[in-house]
């Protein structure tokens, strides 16, 4: 399938409604113009996006199935379908956006593409990206996550990307995208800052949503031949958000499918810092170049954030997602650590798909609409392996597997 680039939202000062737009020093406004008008161009380029489509089918592995999850469509009462982005290379939708974006680098003659990274899946993605295009790779990462997340960094390090860390504040994906944007300033003219997703100044909550739409226009047209109609709700789990737009981007016009994006509720919602539900608990404001809700603490500096999931501790959300949720398109929901473990685990072991944390929010919260009954499509973001020793030894004792080992 070629992906079709075309929605309304953003205007061309990449607001959608009050959010969005672009807050960052002048110097970079220029490189942020060059960048869109860059875009603008190759997204209405048939080379381009051919380019792309046959990378998408015969790279990526496109189009990934959607599937009947008939295990848990039984004990929840609903039929439960499954984009299963999880069977992409490299394991997660990220590789979706990387591939655009390094591509777009190298249209425009860049010899680096840098980025941030929270699980590393998005630094995994974008080295695999560089070392296909033949591309440098420079990867910002907080050292919380790096020992988190030791099989990524190792896979980054194989592909030929440097792994830099961040050592201030909690060295989580905050501080890594802090990291990363100042060494962008140093030299953005010989590299592109490939945001890892739908946040950041315009135009990149535009062509990371742009890019992950193929999700969504796939499993639109899986829907229609494999069930015969639209799901009644479609469930995604929402960091910095670009899995979710992906594939709510096919659906928004359809106002008969229910939209439901699961945010990290943490350990508890009660407390500040404790849990990453920015559209549930945050503020507008403006951070990392773009307005949006936000997590702030009481200087209005950002709020320290946590989830168990590594992709998704992030204390802003992508804009589109802000004024969706303001719109009343969306449903957000909050999802707590105890939770998505639980929902890994019945993936697991009634379905044979380890999940990851992140997309474990989602399949938690579609269990919890199943009750409704009706069809429910969940984007299954991507694949567990990366998390498996770090659930097993903080919670393979509920689950008696730490006794086995
Ligand atoms: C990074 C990641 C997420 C969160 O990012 P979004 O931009 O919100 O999609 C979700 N799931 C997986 C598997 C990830 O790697």
């Amino acid at each position: 399938m070629q992906n079709t680039f075309d929605h309304p939202l953003p205007n061309e000062q990449g607001y959608f409604g009050e959010y969005g737009g672009s807050f960052i020093p002048p110097e970079l406004q220029q490189i942020m113009n060059d960048i869109d008008a860059a875009y603008c161009e190759i997204r209405q380029d048939p080379e381009f996006l051919s380019q792309l489509a046959s990378l998408y089918q015969h790279y990526v592995g496109r189009p990934s199935p959607i599937f009947l999850a008939q295990n848990l469509s039984k004990k929840y009462g609903a039929e439960i379908y499954l984009k299963r982005e999880d069977l992409n290379h490299t394991g997660a939708h990220k590789i979706n956006h990387c591939l655009g974006e390094a591509l777009l680098a190298k249209k425009m003659g860049k010899q680096k593409i840098i980025a941030e990274t929270g699980a590393g899946q998005h630094g995994v993605a974008l080295a695999t990206a560089a070392a296909l295009l033949g591309l440098e790779c420079d990867i910002y990462m907080g050292e919380v996550d790096i020992k988190k997340e030791h099989p990524n960094v190792v896979r980054m390090h194989i592909l030929g990307a440097n792994v830099i860390p961040a050592t201030h504040g909690r060295k989580t994906l905050k501080e890594a995208v802090d990291a990363a944007f100042e060494a962008y300033l140093k030299d953005p003219h010989s590299q592109l800052y490939a945001i890892g997703s739908v946040v950041g100044p315009h135009p990149f909550p535009m062509m990371v949503r742009d890019f992950q739409s193929i999700i969504g226009n796939e499993a639109r047209q899986q829907m229609q031949q494999q069930y015969g109609g639209l799901p009644d709700h479609v469930v995604a789990c929402v960091g910095g958000g670009s899995n979710a737009m992906g594939i709510f981007s096919a659906f928004l016009d359809d106002t008969e499918v229910a939209l439901h994006g699961v945010e990290p509720a943490g350990h508890t919602m009660d407390v500040a810092g404790e849990h990453a539900a920015t559209l549930s608990k945050g503020q507008p404001g403006t951070m990392h170049g773009f307005k949006s809700y936000m997590l702030q603490d009481e200087q209005g500096e950002p709020q320290e954030v946590y989830s168990v999931a590594s992709g998704l501790d992030y204390p802003s959300v992508g804009p589109q997602h802000a004024y969706l949720k303001d719109l009343g398109r969306v449903n957000y929901h909050a999802i707590d650590d105890k939770q998505a473990i639980d929902a890994f685990f019945e993936l697991s072991r009634m379905e044979g798909i380890i999940p990851a944390i992140e997309s474990s929010h989602a399949i938690a919260q579609a269990c919890k609409i199943a009750k409704d009954g009706g069809c429910v499509l969940v984007n299954l973001s991507g694949r567990g392996d990366k998390d498996i020793d770090f659930v097993v030894e903080n919670y393979g004792q509920a689950y008696e597997i730490g006794n086995k080992l």
